[in-house]
């Protein structure tokens, strides 16, 4: 049983079973003692020990839903920003301080042997991290999920930066094997591509449509276990890697040709090989195409063998499962099941469209145009032939219910509607067909649900205007508290009880403490630490010294340009205009840092990584300004690299474009770890101050309205740059090469994009503002009293953020399950 405490080593919870288990596996599973041992081997082996106690609860968690009938819910998503997992499971399994205890009593460091785990990077940034962060709210809160996903073999790439510039290395996550996945031989599914899409007639003359001369591949189930906080919950992610078809290419092998036979068996397994490292752009290549269908067919596959285990009924399906399809990624999803329901299942189109509209459902994460998925039909219909000849007819049906009013042409509007576009090149538009299709389409924060209903889709929320709904994003506060800032968690348990780990909103227990004297020296000396710790290792690995006692000023997150790295860099320059002409003026020191990534073949976001680091480079070696002003750019920006900066961080920057964030969640994270936000009036950002007072934040710049008054009126950002003399030295230092003077052009693209093509991410709009704003922030830390007061403020209001929240939010408008 899960609480067995007896001195079991498989299952005991106390440090004398977890010793004898961690050194067992040693010695038993790996062959090593204590003179062959590596790091990595200890880690293994307490990962092993942590799995023989995870296996009875999760085996316990999966009979238990069978014997309920519970409804399941299915979170397809092609990435999964997970970051390392002990801790996040010794903390979730209550058995934390009992291993690093076992581990000490064998002579290991606990910090080493946690820091050899490699970090799971499937994803590229936000969409990826919140995937990972619902897994962990839907075992905390009991709800019989399932997450599936792609076992790539490469993840995120893992980036160096050599001389100043972003270059691409391969993520070698899995090269010695990854310990918290299962695999499952057994557990395979025939996904197909290609073929044709043929008819016949059965012997009643009702017409049958087939799927033939198919090309194949397996997928075959990798699971990693779940666990909930500190409740036995055991659920599990299940990764798909695709493996070539029985082993061998029969034809070729009966040929005679071993050789072309085996080497065809890497060509499929290409499918799961690597992550796509684009954040928010669509690039239409075929294999992307093929990852999306081999999730999506994969897991259809295995959801309704579970179904068929326990119901007959087919009609039952929307009681029995919710699908979430994360963005338009996974959506043919709809095709798929109107294939599955109709093809195999031998439904007509009515009852199976009944059946696809209850059980699927869609979330939008952008917006922004360049991000939506269109896939070419011509693309489309030679590797899916069956599911285009579906989606056509879902369009033509869909389009039949279109009404028309007003004065524009009944053409016009169903040409805007239309799934399947009506271009030179016709593109199957997946958001639409995600409208179309599901039962609820959400978006990811209030701001973002409601510009998705005003602009992209508002054709749509008229026509169903009961599918639109909002789910604001959250972060876990296990991973994005407890684990990352233990001596903040324990400062919070000891004045609040703990709680709150699972009841985020107990925080608001905190806002009593703010202007207590006792609790805000606490606080602050928690912050400290925190700063020399993130100072230690930025020493360690970057060899540059940075003064904990200065503002951490933090950006961190995918390299964008409407995230605008470009503002905060600008900033720094202005700062050191004014160092340089003043060295004595009396302003507080700050240390400005960005980590991110940017996409391999997205040259504007790489040489904008290449300006910070030049920048850089210029401000930390002049002596008129070092002891006031740095600024670095820690390479390799991660989950794990998240979890060292955040909790150091005073001032979060958020300053995106206005109404071109969906939500963000990296805002979330810092506030709810006593930083400040400055920020734009953008996704959650809204939220963020609605929560903790406009007192608490400093918002700056245009919002959604302004911009799109200025726009409309005629934006002119040569103006703007003329008129602000400080603004106007800024960008000539990055136009006339004052940070590589040896190549004195190399910015112009930059400078280019703000004064001769538009300027489109308002960069220099906000500009005067942002710096402004800055300067109060400033004069806001030399009071400390008053600093710490909203710090605290901060995270006592962060309650809403919480990812459990989140997750029942979707049970209750979207899934329609009961929790507790
Ligand atoms: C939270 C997180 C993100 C998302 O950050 P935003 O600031 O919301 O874009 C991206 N990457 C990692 C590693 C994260 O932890």
């Amino acid at each position: 049983m899960p609480s067995d405490t007896s001195h079991n080593p498989r299952t005991g919870m106390d440090v004398d079973a977890f010793r004898e288990d961690i050194h067992q596996h040693l010695h038993y599973t790996l062959a090593k003692d204590k003179f062959s041992s590596t790091e990595w081997d200890h880690y293994r082996s307490v990962v092993m020990a942590v799995m023989d106690r995870l296996h009875d609860r999760w085996i316990n968690t999966q009979q238990s839903y069978y014997a309920q009938k519970s409804k399941r819910v299915y979170y397809l998503s092609m990435e999964y920003l997970i970051g390392r997992l002990m801790d996040n499971m010794l903390i979730n399994l209550g058995v934390q301080d009992v291993v690093a205890e076992a581990i000490e009593d064998l002579g290991l460091d606990y910090d080493k042997v946690r820091e050899a785990e490699a970090d799971a990077g499937l994803g590229n940034g936000g969409l990826g991290r919140l995937a990972a962060c619902f897994l962990d709210s839907m075992a905390t809160l009991g709800v019989p999920a399932l997450g599936y996903g792609i076992r790539y073999d490469y993840g995120i790439f893992d980036q160096d930066i050599e001389n100043g510039w972003q270059v691409e290395k391969p993520d070698m996550w899995l090269q010695y094997g990854y310990p918290w996945s299962v695999v499952r031989p057994k557990k395979k599914y025939r996904v197909r591509f290609y073929g044709e899409a043929t008819a016949h007639e059965d012997s009643n003359g009702r017409l049958h449509f087939d799927w033939v001369n198919t090309h194949n591949v397996t997928a075959l189930a990798y699971d990693t276990p779940i666990p909930g906080y500190q409740n036995d919950v055991v659920n599990h992610l299940r990764l798909w890697k695709a493996t070539s078809d029985e082993g061998f290419d029969l034809k070729s092998f009966n040929q005679g040709d071993y050789i072309d036979a085996v080497r065809n068996n890497l060509l499929e397994e290409n499918i799961s090989r690597v992550l796509y490292p684009n954040d928010k752009v669509f690039k239409g290549q075929e294999l992307r195409l093929k990852q999306e269908y081999f999730l999506v067919s994969a897991s259809l596959q295995d959801a309704m063998v579970r179904f068929k285990k326990q119901f007959s009924d087919l009609s039952k399906i929307p009681e029995q499962m919710a699908i979430q399809c994360n963005d338009t990624h996974p959506n043919l999803a709809i095709p798929e099941l109107m294939r599955v329901l109709m093809d195999e299942e031998g439904l007509e189109w009515i009852p199976a469209w009944e059946i696809t509209t209850k059980t699927i459902n869609y979330t939008n994460h952008t917006l922004m145009p360049e991000a939506l998925e269109k896939w070419p039909l011509s693309l489309m219909s030679n590797l899916l032939p069956r599911h285009t000849q579906i989606i056509r007819e879902i369009d033509r049906r869909f389009l039949n219910t279109i009404e028309v009013s007003g004065d524009r042409s009944a053409n016009s509007k169903k040409n805007d509607m239309r799934i399947i576009s009506n271009e030179m090149e016709s593109r199957v538009r997946m958001g639409h067909l995600g409208i179309v299709g599901a039962k609820k389409v959400n978006g990811v924060s209030k701001l973002h649900s409601s510009l998705m209903k005003k602009t992209i889709f508002s054709d749509f929320s008229d026509h169903f205007p009961q599918k639109f709904t909002n789910v604001t994003n959250g972060i876990t506060p296990r991973r994005w508290l407890r684990q990352c800032n233990r001596e903040l968690s324990e400062l919070i348990s000891d004045n609040i009880g703990s709680d709150w780990v699972t009841n985020l909103e107990q925080l608001q227990q905190l806002e009593k403490f703010a202007g207590d004297e006792e609790f805000q020296e606490q606080f602050k000396e928690i912050k400290l630490r925190n700063k020399q710790q993130l100072a230690g290792y930025i020493k360690k690995t970057m060899g540059v010294q940075v003064d904990p006692h200065s503002i951490f000023d933090i950006q961190i997150k995918r390299i964008h340009e409407y995230k605008r790295q470009l503002m905060a860099i600008m900033h720094a320059i202005a700062l050191y205009n004014r160092l340089k002409k003043n060295p004595n003026a009396d302003v507080a020191p700050r240390t400005l840092l960005f980590a991110g990534k940017a996409a391999p073949g997205y040259t504007m976001a790489k040489l904008h990584i290449k300006l910070i680091n030049s920048v850089a480079e210029v401000i930390n070696n002049d002596p008129d300004v070092a002891p006031k002003l740095k600024v670095l750019f820690l390479p390799d920006y991660s989950v794990s690299l998240a979890e060292k900066m955040i909790p150091a961080a005073n001032l979060s920057e958020q300053i995106s474009t206005a109404g071109m964030e969906a939500s963000g969640t990296g805002n979330m994270k810092f506030a709810l770890n006593g930083a400040l936000t400055i920020g734009t009036l953008d996704g959650a950002n809204i939220e963020i101050r609605e929560q903790v007072g406009n007192e608490n934040i400093f918002i700056f710049g245009h919002t959604v309205d302004e911009i799109k008054e200025v726009r409309n009126s005629g934006y002119h950002p040569q103006e703007i740059y003329e008129e602000d003399e400080e603004l106007k030295k800024v960008v000539d230092q990055i136009h006339e090469g004052y940070f590589t003077p040896e190549t004195p052009d190399l910015f112009h693209p930059i400078t280019n994009a703000l004064l001769s093509q538009g300027d489109y991410f308002m960069v220099l709009a906000d500009f005067r503002q942002y710096i402004d704003k800055q300067k109060e922030v400033e004069e806001n830390y030399r009071n400390s009293f008053d600093w710490n007061k909203k710090a605290i403020l901060n995270v006592a209001k962060m309650g809403h953020f919480s990812s459990d929240r989140s997750i029942r939010d979707y049970c209750e408008r979207i899934w329609d399950i009961d929790i507790e």
